[in-house]
């Protein structure tokens, strides 16, 4: 019996899926695909928790934040998931009102800690853990946390999806008449879903890659988008390689 009910507030569509699949074994939940949808959707129902992601189109999730907020019935927990702060900015989101945050890439079973806790309402105490690690292909503790909450269909559809995102990416790179805002976005949406799927080295390119590209919109893309194409098909390799996906 699904008692508790959660509002997951999140623009990119791999992550909301994901979040999804997580929370839906065990609480109702409904989706926002950003701030507006889910002022909207908190007028009709009550939630006993609301998961917000930060960057979204139309409404951010600090201005939803404090619209929900100020509507007296929504009292629930409002936890922020985003992968833009550091663990030292994590008092500044208390401070607007956020109850805790959650850092992508998420690692499934602290995710649903988090929820769990706040739903039980103990006082929030564990730290947060930053990702540090070996530049692997593909990070077997994140790939060991996703198979625990997710079928093995539903995670090569999310494998199938993200490779078809990284070759896009890839396609923008190599475009010569692709401006440096698109290019930009595109690693960006590919930095945060390799990191939730624990390709570290696709991650390393993208994030490196945003890093020289915002300190430098001239910066020239093409050793970029080599290194890109030689680790999409590592990646590639990889995945072809393992077994994960049969059953
Ligand atoms: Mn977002």
């Amino acid at each position: 019996m699904k008692s508790k009910k959660i509002l997951i507030v999140e623009d990119n569509d791999l992550n909301r899926k994901l979040f999804e699949n997580l929370i839906g074994q065990l609480h109702a939940y409904e989706s926002a695909r950003n701030g507006l949808e889910a002022l909207e959707k908190s007028i009709y129902s009550r939630f006993d928790l609301i998961l917000m992601d930060i960057q979204m189109p139309q409404m951010d999730g600090f201005t939803t934040l404090k619209k929900l907020k100020s509507q007296a019935h929504q009292s629930c927990p409002i936890v922020a998931v985003t992968a833009y702060v550091e663990e030292s900015e994590r008092g500044n989101f208390l401070e607007q009102g956020f109850d805790d945050l959650i850092t992508k890439p998420i690692r499934p079973r602290e995710f649903l800690e988090t929820i769990q806790m706040h739903l039980t309402k103990d006082p929030p105490s564990k730290p947060l853990k930053s990702n540090t690690g070996v530049e692997q292909v593909l990070d077997k503790s994140v790939i060991e946390q996703l198979f625990k909450y997710n079928s093995k269909s539903t995670l090569k559809k999310v494998f199938e999806d993200f490779l078809q995102e990284c070759n896009q990416t890839l396609q923008l790179l190599q475009n010569q008449e692709s401006n440096p805002e698109e290019i930009l976005a595109g690693l960006h949406m590919l930095k945060g879903n390799s990191g939730t799927l624990g390709a570290r080295r696709i991650f390393s390119v993208c994030q490196n890659g945003e890093a020289e590209l915002r300190s430098n919109p001239a910066f020239q893309t093409n050793e970029l988008s080599i290194s890109l194409e030689n680790e999409i098909k590592e990646f590639n390799q990889f995945l072809n390689q393992q077994t994960i996906f049969e059953s």
